[in-house]
């Protein structure tokens, strides 16, 4: 398989040929266009084709886009249940992470290497995110329990990629951390959500109806949940 770098006027786009196609496919992949090919397609056909679709190409690379989850660094803040904070990044003797008022310190020890810098201050922020995570989900689950009337035997924070949290049948509940990134209703929906669990370990009505009658607006925090997942991430 060959491909073809071409720049039209407002985008560039890869093609690639392969002797196995046998029709032009145009597809939108992390932001980019790709253009699949037979081989022997000509170029000039594959450029009048996107010529043809560029409303479409257009519409598709603006929407993934603001799929891309979003660069913290550069936009020099980050999310905590639903506040802004200012992150601000230095160099000093060794590494640490402090809040102070709506503002996140992250000092990088001056030992970590240049090509290195980002990465370490995305760990001290994951880090810290998972402290403030263990304690808010642990007075969060307090508060729900003594109103759900439930009782979790232990709590773990993680930091996973499908899962927002989780309820063992030995209840132990998990939270993901990520969640520290959303705001405090959407997070306190996944507490009620296991919760829940504790009594309903499946996802019967009898457990939805449970999750409704102390959370109501339950499809509003799933809905924000699948159109923000993107954002919650470093
Ligand atoms: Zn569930």
């Amino acid at each position: 398989m060959s491909a073809l770098v071409v720049e039209s006027g407002l985008f560039s786009y890869c093609v690639y040929y392969s002797a196995r196609r046998r029709s032009v496919a145009l597809q939108i992949k992390q932001g980019k266009l790709i253009v699949r090919a037979p081989l022997g397609y000509s170029l000039v056909d594959v450029k009048t084709l996107v010529e043809q679709k560029q409303p479409w190409i257009l519409k598709h690379l603006h929407q993934s886009s603001a799929q891309v989850k979003p660069d913290w660094l550069a936009l020099q803040q980050v999310p905590l249940l639903g506040t802004m904070l200012t992150l601000e990044v230095h160099r000093a003797v060794s590494s640490s992470i402090e809040l102070c008022n709506d503002k996140l310190v992250v000092t990088v020890s001056r030992r970590t290497q240049a090509n290195n810098y980002n990465n370490r201050v995305l760990s001290l922020l994951q880090q810290w995110y998972k402290t403030q995570a263990l304690s808010w989900f642990m007075a969060r689950t307090d508060y729900w329990q003594g109103k759900m009337q439930l009782q979790a035997k232990d709590l773990v924070i993680g930091n996973w990629r499908t899962k927002w949290g989780y309820c063992k049948n030995t209840a132990q509940l998990g939270f993901n951390w990520r969640l520290m990134m959303a705001p405090d209703w959407v997070a306190d929906y996944v507490v009620v959500h296991e919760l829940a669990h504790l009594k309903h370990l499946n996802h019967s009505n009898a457990f939805w109806q449970l999750v409704g009658q102390h959370y109501p607006q339950v499809q509003h925090a799933k809905i924000w949940l699948r159109q923000h997942q993107h954002q919650l991430e470093l």
